[in-house]
């Protein structure tokens, strides 16, 4: 006979919705602020061991010291191979696996110049921490993800991937190179049993974009905040996600699809 109780089959549905993660190690670059702050917080709650990879020290180190003895913060320029590699050997070495690498750290541009105004130096710093950060995050947690025939591997990508004319070109390549390299990814891994996704958001008011000129737009026409963002690369990192791969998921309100005049609607009321 099963030995079951409608509390314990309630007790059990608690457990899944509360501890999506629980059992797991996760890294988040660009973890000390906005949407990786945010994921760490949503991460850590649902039960994951969180290592939060970053080059701002103070802001990453004290996230690390409020969670507590689940969560570490380590120094890592995602764009140097030797910190990565140092990155990954660390979590191995602190919680003795890595299940979720969420390669989201990522600069961006204030403004728009045009091609003909845009030096070479923009675009190669850009590709620099966006695309070649996110490879090369993906590239070492890879090495420990195929031997263990399993595993969770996302990118912060961009909504410029899904409408054109709304960020610089050098960031918009750097986004795309984002989604190739999760379609890319998401073949060869896939075969591994690890699965590839990236998260396109649109505009969220965090570190990175805070700017008193935009925050009434951002607040008056996007509304979106760090943790919208981080609640999908919940889904995706779950197992809710295990038959998810190769995916961009727009994170947007709906903006790509039916929204991309209320930019003009806004310009034209403020001017
Ligand atoms: P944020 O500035 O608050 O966070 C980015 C974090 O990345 C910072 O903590 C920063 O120190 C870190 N970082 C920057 N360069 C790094 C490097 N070389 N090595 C390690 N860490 C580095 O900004 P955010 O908005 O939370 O950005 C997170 C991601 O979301 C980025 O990839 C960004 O392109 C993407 N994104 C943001 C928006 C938005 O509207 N905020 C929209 C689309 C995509």
């Amino acid at each position: 006979m099963v030995n079951f109780t409608i509390s314990s089959y309630f007790e059990n549905k608690i457990i899944q919705i509360n501890f999506r993660l629980e059992g797991k190690v996760a890294i988040v670059t660009g973890g000390a602020s906005g949407i990786g702050a945010s994921t760490v917080h949503l991460f850590y709650e649902h039960g994951a061991k969180v290592v939060i990879a970053d080059i701002q020290d103070n802001l990453g180190q004290s996230i690390a010291t409020t969670l507590g003895k689940n969560a570490c913060y380590i120094h890592c320029n995602v764009s140097n191979e030797e910190q990565i590699i140092n990155l990954i050997d660390t979590t191995i070495s602190k919680f003795g696996q890595l299940d979720i690498m969420y390669n989201n750290a990522g600069i961006m541009d204030t403004t728009f110049e045009s091609i003909l105004n845009t030096p070479k130096g923009d675009l190669e710093r850009m590709l620099g921490v966006n695309l070649v950060g996110g490879f090369l995050g993906a590239k070492h947690a890879a090495k420990v993800m195929v031997p263990n025939k399993k595993g969770c591997i996302l990118f912060t990508a961009s909504s410029c991937t899904k409408i054109a004319g709304i960020a610089s070109h050098s960031y918009a390549v750097s986004k795309y190179g984002i989604v190739g390299l999760t379609k890319n990814l998401a073949a060869e891994l896939g075969l591994h049993g690890i699965r590839v996704n990236c998260i396109s958001p649109f505009g969220v008011l965090t570190g990175s974009n805070i700017d008193e000129k935009k925050k009434e737009m951002f607040e008056s026409v996007m509304g979106a905040v760090a943790e919208d963002i981080a609640k999908a690369a919940l889904y995706l990192a779950s197992d809710e996600g295990s038959y998810v791969s190769g995916m961009n998921l727009v994170v947007d309100g709906g903006y790509c699809v039916v929204n991309p005049t209320l930019l003009n609607v806004y310009g034209a009321k403020h001017g």
